[in-house]
């Protein structure tokens, strides 16, 4: 699970960015951090590379498949 300390320097959103399931291997369009809603595995990541194939992150036969899902994004100012 994705931790903080200092509460201030984040902020609640209702976006709909963080509701959008995102294919193994796609471009993340947000640089921060994803979540597999498939095992909870927790991946950061920078705007505009490929989120992990599944050749880099497997589930074993059974298991939920794996989306990834915008959990915090970094707030660039440029
Ligand atoms: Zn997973």
């Amino acid at each position: 699970m994705a931790q903080y300390k200092y509460r201030e320097h984040l902020m609640q959103t209702s976006i709909a960015a963080f509701d959008t399931r995102h294919a193994p291997g796609t471009t993340a369009e947000n640089a921060g951090i994803y979540r597999c809603a498939g095992c909870g595995d927790e991946i950061a990541i920078a705007k505009g590379q490929k989120l992990p194939p599944l050749s880099r992150h497997e589930h074993e036969p059974g298991q939920r498949k794996v989306e990834w899902q915008l959990l915090v994004f970094a707030e660039q100012r440029k």
